[in-house]
Protein backbone atom coordinates (compact mmCIF):
# COMPACT_ATOMS: atom_id res chain seq x y z
CA UNK A 1 0.00 0.00 0.00
CA UNK A 2 1.41 3.52 -0.69
CA UNK A 3 -0.33 7.11 -0.24
CA UNK A 4 -1.25 9.27 -2.84
CA UNK A 5 -2.34 12.10 -1.51
CA UNK A 6 -2.58 14.14 1.79
CA UNK A 7 -5.53 16.54 1.75
CA UNK A 8 -6.24 18.86 4.28
CA UNK A 9 -9.20 21.09 5.17
CA UNK A 10 -11.69 23.24 7.48
CA UNK A 11 -14.95 21.64 7.50
CA UNK A 12 -17.55 24.12 8.59
CA UNK A 13 -19.35 22.79 11.44
CA UNK A 14 -23.18 23.85 13.83
CA UNK A 15 -21.50 27.72 14.85
CA UNK A 16 -17.62 26.40 14.41
CA UNK A 17 -14.86 28.27 15.61
CA UNK A 18 -13.25 30.02 11.76
CA UNK A 19 -10.53 31.66 14.01
CA UNK A 20 -7.11 29.66 13.54
CA UNK A 21 -4.98 31.61 15.84
CA UNK A 22 -7.03 29.22 18.66
CA UNK A 23 -6.68 25.90 19.35
CA UNK A 24 -10.54 25.01 18.01
CA UNK A 25 -10.50 25.55 14.36
CA UNK A 26 -10.50 21.73 13.62
CA UNK A 27 -9.19 20.31 10.48
CA UNK A 28 -9.67 17.46 8.67
CA UNK A 29 -7.39 14.92 7.18
CA UNK A 30 -7.78 12.68 4.34
CA UNK A 31 -4.71 10.39 3.44
CA UNK A 32 -5.28 8.37 -0.22
CA UNK A 33 -3.97 4.94 -1.00
CA UNK A 34 -3.29 3.47 -4.16
CA UNK A 35 -5.30 0.57 -3.23
CA UNK A 36 -8.71 2.64 -3.04
CA UNK A 37 -8.53 3.43 0.82
CA UNK A 38 -8.96 7.06 2.41
CA UNK A 39 -8.13 7.26 6.05
CA UNK A 40 -9.15 10.23 8.15
CA UNK A 41 -8.13 11.96 10.95
CA UNK A 42 -8.44 15.13 12.89
CA UNK A 43 -6.26 17.70 13.81
CA UNK A 44 -6.19 21.28 15.21
CA UNK A 45 -4.65 24.85 14.03
CA UNK A 46 -7.11 25.86 11.57
CA UNK A 47 -6.40 27.05 8.34
CA UNK A 48 -2.47 27.64 9.67
CA UNK A 49 -2.66 24.09 10.09
CA UNK A 50 -3.75 23.18 6.90
CA UNK A 51 -0.39 25.15 5.49
CA UNK A 52 1.64 23.32 7.43
CA UNK A 53 0.20 19.69 6.39
CA UNK A 54 0.43 21.34 2.50
CA UNK A 55 3.82 22.75 2.56
CA UNK A 56 5.61 19.91 4.85
CA UNK A 57 3.98 16.56 6.20
CA UNK A 58 2.27 16.00 2.64
CA UNK A 59 5.70 16.18 0.90
CA UNK A 60 6.91 13.75 3.79
CA UNK A 61 4.15 11.27 2.99
CA UNK A 62 3.69 10.50 -0.73
CA UNK A 63 4.65 7.52 -2.12
CA UNK A 64 5.47 5.88 1.23
CA UNK A 65 3.84 2.92 2.86
CA UNK A 66 1.47 3.94 5.49
CA UNK A 67 1.50 1.24 7.76
CA UNK A 68 4.92 2.01 9.51
CA UNK A 69 3.07 4.90 11.29
CA UNK A 70 6.06 5.47 14.18
CA UNK A 71 8.74 5.67 11.85
CA UNK A 72 6.20 8.54 9.21
CA UNK A 73 5.41 10.20 12.98
CA UNK A 74 9.70 10.89 13.73
CA UNK A 75 10.21 12.17 10.21
CA UNK A 76 6.98 14.15 10.63
CA UNK A 77 8.45 15.50 13.84
CA UNK A 78 11.81 15.87 12.48
CA UNK A 79 10.97 18.08 9.36
CA UNK A 80 9.04 20.41 11.58
CA UNK A 81 11.45 20.15 14.34
CA UNK A 82 12.95 23.92 14.28
CA UNK A 83 9.40 25.69 13.77
CA UNK A 84 7.17 23.39 15.43
CA UNK A 85 7.85 20.93 18.83
CA UNK A 86 4.57 22.31 20.25
CA UNK A 87 1.49 24.18 18.95
CA UNK A 88 0.01 24.22 15.07
CA UNK A 89 2.85 21.63 13.98
CA UNK A 90 1.84 19.33 16.46
CA UNK A 91 -1.84 19.60 15.93
CA UNK A 92 -1.63 19.59 12.13
CA UNK A 93 0.58 16.24 12.82
CA UNK A 94 -1.88 14.66 15.22
CA UNK A 95 -4.43 14.75 12.33
CA UNK A 96 -2.18 12.79 9.99
CA UNK A 97 -1.32 10.39 12.45
CA UNK A 98 -5.05 9.89 13.09
CA UNK A 99 -5.48 9.39 9.44
CA UNK A 100 -2.55 6.95 9.26
CA UNK A 101 -4.36 4.53 12.41
CA UNK A 102 -7.97 5.01 10.51
CA UNK A 103 -6.11 3.64 7.54
CA UNK A 104 -4.25 0.66 9.29
CA UNK A 105 -7.68 0.11 11.02
CA UNK A 106 -9.61 -0.05 7.47
CA UNK A 107 -7.01 -2.28 5.85
CA UNK A 108 -6.92 -5.14 8.53
CA UNK A 109 -10.91 -4.39 9.11
CA UNK A 110 -10.70 -3.80 12.55
CA UNK A 111 -11.78 -1.60 14.98
CA UNK A 112 -8.91 0.68 16.33
CA UNK A 113 -10.11 -0.49 20.01
CA UNK A 114 -9.47 -3.91 18.89
CA UNK A 115 -5.27 -2.75 17.20
CA UNK A 116 -4.67 -1.56 20.74
CA UNK A 117 -5.92 -4.92 22.41
CA UNK A 118 -9.28 -3.71 23.46
CA UNK A 119 -12.98 -4.81 22.60
CA UNK A 120 -15.23 -2.94 21.74
CA UNK A 121 -19.15 -2.98 23.25
CA UNK A 122 -17.85 -1.48 26.60
CA UNK A 123 -19.82 1.01 28.63
CA UNK A 124 -17.76 4.02 29.22
CA UNK A 125 -19.13 6.52 31.38
CA UNK A 126 -18.85 10.23 31.29
CA UNK A 127 -18.86 13.28 32.37
CA UNK A 128 -20.29 17.25 30.94
CA UNK A 129 -18.33 20.10 30.79
CA UNK A 130 -20.63 23.27 31.03
CA UNK A 131 -19.68 27.10 30.96
CA UNK A 132 -22.90 28.32 32.15
CA UNK A 133 -23.87 27.17 36.31
CA UNK A 134 -27.35 27.26 34.75
CA UNK A 135 -26.26 23.90 32.59
CA UNK A 136 -26.17 22.03 35.81
CA UNK A 137 -28.39 19.20 36.36
CA UNK A 138 -29.18 16.98 39.35
CA UNK A 139 -31.34 14.78 36.78
CA UNK A 140 -28.28 13.97 34.64
CA UNK A 141 -26.99 10.62 34.11
CA UNK A 142 -23.59 11.62 33.53
CA UNK A 143 -21.21 10.35 35.95
CA UNK A 144 -20.15 13.86 36.81
CA UNK A 145 -20.04 17.50 35.73
CA UNK A 146 -16.97 20.27 35.36
CA UNK A 147 -16.98 23.77 35.51
CA UNK A 148 -15.42 25.79 33.04
CA UNK A 149 -14.37 28.49 35.03
CA UNK A 150 -11.32 30.21 33.93
CA UNK A 151 -12.44 32.40 31.23
CA UNK A 152 -14.71 34.71 33.45
CA UNK A 153 -13.11 33.83 36.65
CA UNK A 154 -9.32 34.45 37.21
CA UNK A 155 -7.30 34.49 40.01
CA UNK A 156 -8.39 37.65 41.63
CA UNK A 157 -12.01 36.67 41.97
CA UNK A 158 -11.55 34.03 44.72
CA UNK A 159 -14.51 34.96 46.46
CA UNK A 160 -16.98 34.31 43.23
CA UNK A 161 -15.04 31.16 42.25
CA UNK A 162 -15.49 29.50 45.58
CA UNK A 163 -19.20 30.57 45.56
CA UNK A 164 -19.70 29.27 42.00
CA UNK A 165 -17.90 25.49 43.27
CA UNK A 166 -20.15 25.45 46.38
CA UNK A 167 -23.37 26.57 44.17
CA UNK A 168 -22.16 23.55 41.54
CA UNK A 169 -22.02 21.26 44.09
CA UNK A 170 -25.28 21.56 45.55
CA UNK A 171 -27.06 21.48 42.70
CA UNK A 172 -25.56 17.90 41.19
CA UNK A 173 -26.14 16.91 44.49
CA UNK A 174 -23.43 14.53 46.42
CA UNK A 175 -23.25 11.42 44.12
CA UNK A 176 -21.91 12.54 41.47
CA UNK A 177 -18.19 13.85 40.24
CA UNK A 178 -17.39 17.56 40.62
CA UNK A 179 -14.43 18.85 38.29
CA UNK A 180 -13.26 22.70 38.03
CA UNK A 181 -11.19 23.97 35.51
CA UNK A 182 -9.23 26.85 35.50
CA UNK A 183 -7.99 27.19 31.72
CA UNK A 184 -4.47 28.75 32.73
CA UNK A 185 -5.77 31.89 34.64
CA UNK A 186 -5.02 31.29 38.17
CA UNK A 187 -1.83 31.64 39.81
CA UNK A 188 0.07 29.75 42.93
CA UNK A 189 -1.35 30.95 45.62
CA UNK A 190 -4.95 31.49 44.34
CA UNK A 191 -5.03 27.85 43.73
CA UNK A 192 -3.54 27.09 46.97
CA UNK A 193 -6.40 29.40 48.78
CA UNK A 194 -8.96 28.34 46.56
CA UNK A 195 -8.06 24.52 46.97
CA UNK A 196 -8.57 24.70 50.69
CA UNK A 197 -11.80 26.16 50.53
CA UNK A 198 -13.30 24.01 47.88
CA UNK A 199 -12.02 20.59 49.45
CA UNK A 200 -15.15 19.97 51.58
CA UNK A 201 -17.16 19.83 47.85
CA UNK A 202 -15.03 16.75 47.23
CA UNK A 203 -13.44 17.76 43.49
CA UNK A 204 -12.40 15.01 42.08
CA UNK A 205 -9.25 17.67 40.42
CA UNK A 206 -8.96 21.44 39.81
CA UNK A 207 -7.95 21.63 35.91
CA UNK A 208 -4.85 23.79 34.43
CA UNK A 209 -4.53 26.09 37.42
CA UNK A 210 -1.43 27.47 35.95
CA UNK A 211 0.27 27.93 32.61
CA UNK A 212 1.82 24.94 31.22
CA UNK A 213 5.13 26.08 30.89
CA UNK A 214 5.08 26.46 34.46
CA UNK A 215 6.24 23.30 36.01
CA UNK A 216 8.01 25.34 38.86
CA UNK A 217 4.24 26.78 40.20
CA UNK A 218 2.85 22.76 39.08
CA UNK A 219 5.53 21.11 41.99
CA UNK A 220 4.59 23.86 44.35
CA UNK A 221 0.93 22.78 43.83
CA UNK A 222 2.03 18.68 44.20
CA UNK A 223 2.60 19.49 47.76
CA UNK A 224 0.31 22.44 48.67
CA UNK A 225 -2.85 22.05 46.67
CA UNK A 226 -5.86 20.62 49.07
CA UNK A 227 -7.22 18.84 45.88
CA UNK A 228 -5.44 16.56 43.01
CA UNK A 229 -4.61 18.91 39.90
CA UNK A 230 -5.44 17.86 36.05
CA UNK A 231 -3.58 18.96 33.05
CA UNK A 232 -2.15 18.72 29.83
CA UNK A 233 -4.85 19.80 27.48
CA UNK A 234 -2.03 22.37 26.54
CA UNK A 235 0.84 20.51 26.24
CA UNK A 236 2.13 18.58 23.17
CA UNK A 237 4.32 15.20 22.47
CA UNK A 238 5.09 12.54 24.64
CA UNK A 239 8.20 14.26 25.44
CA UNK A 240 6.86 17.29 26.82
CA UNK A 241 4.58 14.90 29.18
CA UNK A 242 7.68 13.00 30.37
CA UNK A 243 8.56 15.93 33.25
CA UNK A 244 5.07 16.09 34.09
CA UNK A 245 5.01 12.20 34.75
CA UNK A 246 8.54 11.76 36.61
CA UNK A 247 8.20 14.11 38.82
CA UNK A 248 3.81 13.25 39.21
CA UNK A 249 3.48 17.31 38.67
CA UNK A 250 -0.06 16.60 37.62
CA UNK A 251 -2.51 13.84 39.35
CA UNK A 252 -5.01 13.39 36.02
CA UNK A 253 -3.14 13.74 32.88
CA UNK A 254 -5.17 15.23 29.70
CA UNK A 255 -3.88 14.74 26.69
CA UNK A 256 -5.74 16.25 23.36
CA UNK A 257 -5.40 13.34 21.01
CA UNK A 258 -6.06 15.86 18.65
CA UNK A 259 -3.37 18.19 19.59
CA UNK A 260 -0.72 16.29 21.14
CA UNK A 261 1.21 14.18 18.68
CA UNK A 262 -1.98 11.82 17.78
CA UNK A 263 -3.16 8.43 18.76
CA UNK A 264 0.74 7.53 18.63
CA UNK A 265 1.76 9.84 21.32
CA UNK A 266 -2.14 9.27 23.09
CA UNK A 267 -0.77 5.89 23.59
CA UNK A 268 2.74 6.59 25.22
CA UNK A 269 1.26 9.07 27.23
CA UNK A 270 -0.84 6.41 28.79
CA UNK A 271 2.04 3.52 28.92
CA UNK A 272 4.50 6.45 31.03
CA UNK A 273 1.38 7.51 33.10
CA UNK A 274 0.33 4.31 33.78
CA UNK A 275 4.28 3.38 35.33
CA UNK A 276 3.99 6.58 37.33
CA UNK A 277 0.24 4.99 38.78
CA UNK A 278 -0.97 8.49 37.18
CA UNK A 279 -4.50 8.52 35.41
CA UNK A 280 -4.94 9.62 31.88
CA UNK A 281 -8.42 11.43 30.94
CA UNK A 282 -7.62 12.80 27.75
CA UNK A 283 -9.56 16.03 26.99
CA UNK A 284 -12.84 15.65 24.91
CA UNK A 285 -12.21 11.94 25.05
CA UNK A 286 -16.41 11.43 23.91
CA UNK A 287 -14.99 12.47 20.55
CA UNK A 288 -14.13 9.50 18.53
CA UNK A 289 -10.42 10.30 18.20
CA UNK A 290 -9.59 9.51 21.83
CA UNK A 291 -12.60 7.34 22.61
CA UNK A 292 -11.25 3.57 21.08
CA UNK A 293 -7.64 4.36 23.60
CA UNK A 294 -9.79 5.01 26.63
CA UNK A 295 -11.58 1.86 26.01
CA UNK A 296 -8.48 -0.13 25.12
CA UNK A 297 -6.16 1.67 27.91
CA UNK A 298 -7.42 3.04 30.68
CA UNK A 299 -8.17 1.42 33.71
CA UNK A 300 -10.28 3.66 34.93
CA UNK A 301 -12.59 5.48 31.60
CA UNK A 302 -14.39 8.70 31.94
CA UNK A 303 -14.76 10.04 28.93
CA UNK A 304 -15.38 14.19 28.73
CA UNK A 305 -18.32 15.40 26.38
CA UNK A 306 -17.06 16.59 23.43
CA UNK A 307 -17.75 20.08 21.58
CA UNK A 308 -20.70 21.03 20.11
CA UNK A 309 -19.39 22.69 16.57
CA UNK A 310 -18.17 19.00 15.30
CA UNK A 311 -21.23 18.44 13.74
CA UNK A 312 -19.49 17.38 10.45
CA UNK A 313 -17.82 14.39 11.92
CA UNK A 314 -20.84 12.19 11.30
CA UNK A 315 -21.01 8.10 12.78
CA UNK A 316 -20.09 9.18 16.60
CA UNK A 317 -21.43 7.00 18.89
CA UNK A 318 -23.64 8.98 20.95
CA UNK A 319 -23.98 9.34 24.55
CA UNK A 320 -27.13 7.30 25.96
CA UNK A 321 -28.09 6.97 29.75
CA UNK A 322 -24.69 8.47 30.89
CA UNK A 323 -22.23 5.99 28.80
CA UNK A 324 -20.48 5.89 25.36
CA UNK A 325 -19.79 2.72 23.41
CA UNK A 326 -17.79 1.95 20.62
CA UNK A 327 -19.14 0.32 17.68
CA UNK A 328 -17.13 -2.79 15.58
CA UNK A 329 -16.89 -0.57 12.66
CA UNK A 330 -13.18 -0.62 11.52
CA UNK A 331 -11.00 2.53 11.92
CA UNK A 332 -12.59 4.69 13.71
CA UNK A 333 -16.08 3.53 12.88
CA UNK A 334 -16.40 7.42 10.76
CA UNK A 335 -18.65 7.19 7.65
CA UNK A 336 -17.58 10.78 6.39
CA UNK A 337 -19.29 12.21 3.22
CA UNK A 338 -16.41 14.43 1.73
CA UNK A 339 -18.82 15.63 -0.78
CA UNK A 340 -21.70 17.06 1.37
CA UNK A 341 -19.50 19.10 3.56
CA UNK A 342 -18.88 22.67 3.42
CA UNK A 343 -15.18 24.08 3.52
CA UNK A 344 -13.90 27.37 5.30
CA UNK A 345 -11.00 26.63 3.67
MG1 LIG B 1 -9.68 22.14 30.10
Amino acid sequence: MKITDVRASQPVGNKSPEDWRTSLGQILIAIDTDCGITGYGVGGGGLAGIHVVKTVLRDQLIGRNPEDISQLWNEMYQATLAFGRKGIAVMAISGVDLALWDLRGKSEKLPIVSLLGGIPGNKIPTYHTVWDIQDLSPDSEHAGYKLHLGKVATAKEQEPIIASIEQARSMIGTDRFLMVDAWMKWDVESTITISKEVAKYKLEWIEEPLSPDDLAGYQVLKDKSAVPIAGGEHEFTSAAFRPLIEQKLHTVLQPDVCWCGGLTELINIYTMADEAGLRVCPHRGCEIWALHAIAALDRNPLAETGRPWMTWVAGQPSIQNGVIELTDRPGFGLSIDEHNLKFLY
